[in-house]
């Protein structure tokens, strides 16, 4: 498993490469300009997203998707079908909604294109087939995230797990997780927009400075939640999915933090205990 985790550090494309190296820098900047996060209120619920904030996801998606490349060399460059495969996924989201079945089937259709509709069912089943590897892909929790979570929840903090993707993907990896004793609700979201999350406040019952949310990704799971007037922490991951990649203009809100880990997370909650309970 780790081989395969290691291994997909090395499929980046060039530009792939060169938009997380920006992110990256982009982080460290927004992380060195973070105000310390000011909470006035007392937190009841800490929601924490899912794909690599407790468990890793995108460099799996990136590792089919270079396989996906390589069954279309012949047609065309690696990048030019990034980029297709990217307009057509973003292009589909409103009708599939995240996750991986959306992702095949952009991908069929992608192919369909770029081969001209050729005669390719050979092609197809080679897609579904990658589909299918990349939902079987097992397990991986990121560092310190059962512990802490597990710290957490001694506290007697109340958390959610919020998160976008396919239904029953993610239920089978919130169950491989071993995690789902954690949480006091899960909430497996179409999207993450503003009126997404005023929807689960209110079916959790909690004002927005009542709710912190903790993620990797700023414009799912951090400008939506600081618009409502909410707490958001944010956890970069070394990989992003290009949809959601956004400029940050939450890092001089008093509401947002950036931070390395859910290690650090821990020590945060444990620095401020006034802000719960
Ligand atoms: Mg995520």
């Amino acid at each position: 498993m780790e081989s395969a985790y290691l291994k997909s550090e090395l499929i980046f494309s060039s530009a792939r490469q060169a938009n997380q190296e920006n992110e990256i820098e982009y982080d460290l900047q927004i992380k060195s300009n973070s105000l310390k996060m000011k909470i006035n209120s007392k937190i009841k619920i800490i929601a924490f997203d899912a794909d690599d904030t407790l468990w890793v996801n995108e460099p799996f998606y990136r590792e089919i998707e270079k396989k996906y490349t390589d069954l279309l060399a012949d047609f065309l460059p690696e990048n030019e079908i990034n980029k297709r495969l990217l307009e057509t996924e973003t292009r589909n989201i409103h009708l599939y909604g995240y996750g991986v079945k959306g992702f095949v089937l952009s991908m069929i259709e992608t192919a369909l294109q770029i081969t001209d509709n050729q005669d390719n069912n050979q092609l197809i089943e080679k897609i579904i087939a990658l589909g299918k590897e990349l939902i079987n892909v097992p397990l991986v929790l990121l560092d310190g995230v059962k512990e802490s979570l597990q710290e957490i929840k001694q506290q007697g903090i109340k958390m959610v797990l919020a998160t976008k993707g396919d239904l029953l993907d993610q239920e089978r990896k919130l169950s491989n997780s071993g995690l789902e004793n954690c949480f006091d609700h899960i909430e497996i979201m179409s999207n993450k927009n503003q009126k997404d999350y005023q929807k689960l406040l209110n079916r959790l019952s909690v004002l927005p400075e009542e709710f912190l949310m903790v993620g990797n990704s700023v414009k799912s799971d951090i400008l939506p939640v600081l618009a409502l007037g909410a707490y958001a922490i944010h956890i970069p991951y070394h990989t992003t999915w290009v949809h959601e990649k956004v400029v940050n203009t939450a890092k001089d809100n008093e509401r947002f933090l950036a931070i390395d880990s859910i290690s650090d997370f821990l020590s945060v909650i444990e620095q401020n205990k006034e802000w719960f309970n």
